[in-house]
């Protein structure tokens, strides 16, 4: 049981801290959903349909519409490019340097060279979140959720982004890490 003795200053300030920055990543949604339609725009012209393996990998891990989804290789993710996507990044950590893949529901970016030889479990992963995507019935809910949920778990311990890494697993038991 919790009583007021436990909130500590510290433990006071923290939790006024993380509301703030949890206010301050929902104002960047609407922002950040044209980002994630844009680019998902880019890859639909200019990416490649998945591999039939792909669309059955797809369906296994709940994508409802397999054959929407466009991959494209890329040398470095753009995510990097200004100050906007610089402050994303900060509470979508996903977007990184360190990025070898990326959903933007039915767009999917994977950086180039990197993804060999861990290509299937990498798209099965991204897949995982487009199954997300889908059943939050669009990009804004979808970053709603997924936002939220890494500001109050931690990126790695979000129950969306644990279930794309248990997800991708089950395709390929070798997958133990998220990106
Ligand atoms: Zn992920």
């Amino acid at each position: 049981m919790k009583t007021d003795s436990d909130v500590s200053p510290n433990r006071f300030f923290s939790v006024i801290m993380m509301g703030k920055t949890a206010s301050l990543g929902l104002l960047f949604l609407p922002v950040a959903g044209i980002w994630v339609a844009w680019h998902e725009r880019k890859i639909l012209r200019e990416g490649v349909p998945l591999s039939s393996q792909g669309m059955m990998d797809a369906a296994e891990v709940g994508v409802r519409h397999p054959e929407k989804i466009r991959v494209l290789q890329v040398r470095n993710i753009p995510v990097l490019n200004g100050r906007f996507i610089r402050a994303l990044s900060k509470f979508w950590p996903e977007i990184s340097t360190h990025t070898i893949g990326l959903c933007l529901r039915y767009g999917i970016y994977l950086r180039k060279g990197t993804a060999s030889g861990r290509e299937r479990e990498l798209i099965a992963h991204e897949c995982a979140h487009t199954a997300q995507y889908e059943a939050s019935g669009g990009i804004v809910t979808f970053l709603v959720r997924y936002f939220s949920e890494c500001i109050h778990y931690g990126y790695r311990s979000a129950p969306m982004e644990m279930e794309a890494v248990e997800q991708a697993g089950r395709i390929s038991p070798s997958v133990n890490a998220s990106k």
